[in-house]
């Protein structure tokens, strides 16, 4: 059995994970990531990525031309109520869209060509804490001073803390070619969920048809995802559906934690809980991480100050959300929403391409988006 010392481990190697894993190779921190998976591997994600996370993506890759790391670009945002369709509205700044296998595995190769570590096709490891020592399956074990997990939803970090009563979300999906079902719009569809929305989005070849809901264990997904397909006319014999949770809501308390054990992305409750965008904020957990770790006194205090405005947006987008999906708020908005195309890209444009208002401040959105409305 053998043993071998890092710095920092890092439990996960998805975008939250090679989020922190890039800048701190790039600037020489001794590193080992591990992940159960062999990469290219499949992640179930609808792979919008919106104006903000495309920032980080480009700070990732530094001088390297990213364009080809896109299956498909944007420039509208369809509404429906059901199958009716609502609005149409144009975005100034286009979305982009990723396959997440090659997206992902991208990151790990950039990842790989800066000479970092990782450990693939690692299932089953142990965490002997606090002797701070990852046992992997063969019995080697793995020493490290600083632990990130940044794998995903369903978080090992979990177990440690024993934070069960999370709020989940549980999304279903499936691609679907072009020539049976099209799109060049992101198109959001509600009426199908009491706390949540389908969608399909244009992959190039293929569309993604999806979506996701507060994870109620009762609730039948793939019956669910049959019915849209059906409004959609696809065909639904043979498709292959494909589900996986993420966080809707809930911030996992990380300063019941040691100093030297930090959550990224999905694993730290990091998702937008209107939207269910998990990308950016798993890539900018990654990146603050990184800034704490590479600093002078690397605090894990450092790492939670710089996120608390994601914090902030997580917690006020839950009672939003609740909101929002109340039955008769979740009617009123689809009548407003009716043709309304300025007010669609507005929003989109502050709060989805950008987080330009928190969730708290709806009513100075609205008030600003009056101002505009009015100038233009
Ligand atoms: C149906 C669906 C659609 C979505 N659509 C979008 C979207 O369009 N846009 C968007 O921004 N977000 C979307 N999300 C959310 C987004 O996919 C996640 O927020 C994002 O992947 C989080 O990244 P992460 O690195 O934290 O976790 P992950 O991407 O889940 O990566 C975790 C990594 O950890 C590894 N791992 C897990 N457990 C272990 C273990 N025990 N040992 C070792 N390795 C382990 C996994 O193999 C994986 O590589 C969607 C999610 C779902 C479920």
């Amino acid at each position: 059995m053998s043993e071998q010392s890092y710095d920092i481990v890092i439990i996960g190697a998805g975008p939250a994970g090679m989020g922190a894993a890039i800048p701190l190779q790039k600037n020489h921190a001794s590193v080992c990531v591990i992940d159960k998976a062999v990469f290219p591997r499949n992640k179930t994600c609808a792979g919008l990525v919106t104006g903000k996370t495309y920032r980080l993506i480009k700070e990732l890759f530094g001088d390297r031309e990213i364009d080809d790391l896109f299956c498909f670009t944007s420039g509208s945002v369809r509404l429906f109520d059901r199958k009716k369709l609502l609005v149409k509205a144009p975005l100034e700044h286009c979305v982009r869209l990723v396959d997440r296998k090659d997206f992902d595995n991208a990151l790990v190769e950039e990842y790989k060509r800066l000479g970092g570590e990782i450990l693939e096709g690692e299932a089953g490891l142990n965490i002997d804490y606090p002797g701070n020592r990852i046992i992997l399956k063969n019995g080697d074990a793995i020493r490290f001073d600083y632990l990130l997990f940044a794998d995903g939803a369903l978080s090992m970090a979990h177990h440690l803390l024993q934070t069960d009563k999370r709020d989940l979300a549980f999304g279903i999906e499936a691609y679907i070619p072009c020539d049976q079902l099209d799109t060049d719009s992101v198109d959001l569809y509600f009426g199908y969920l009491d706390s949540g929305y389908a969608w399909v989005f244009p992959h190039g070849k293929t569309v993604c048809v999806g979506l996701a809901d507060l994870y109620d264990r009762k609730t039948d997904y793939r019956s669910l995802i049959k019915t849209f397909l059906a409004d959609l006319d696809v065909d639904v014999e043979g498709v292959d559906l494909k589900g996986a949770y993420l966080p809707y809501g809930t911030v996992i308390p990380q300063d019941r934690l040691a100093d030297n054990l930090m959550l990224l992305g999905d694993a730290g409750g990091f998702t937008d809980p209107i939207s269910g965008e998990g990308l950016y904020m798993a890539l900018q957990s990654g990146a603050y991480a990184a800034k704490a770790l590479l600093s002078s006194d690397r605090q894990k205090k450092a790492y939670l100050d710089d996120m608390s405005r994601l914090i902030r947006i997580v917690k006020n987008g839950k009672k939003v959300q609740r909101t929002f999906y109340s039955q008769p708020i979740h009617k009123m908005f689809l009548k407003k929403v009716e043709g309304k195309e300025k007010a669609v890209s507005f929003f989109f444009e502050q709060m989805v391409e950008d987080y330009r208002y928190g969730y708290r401040e709806m009513r100075r959105l609205y008030g600003d988006y009056k101002k505009s409305n009015k100038e233009s």
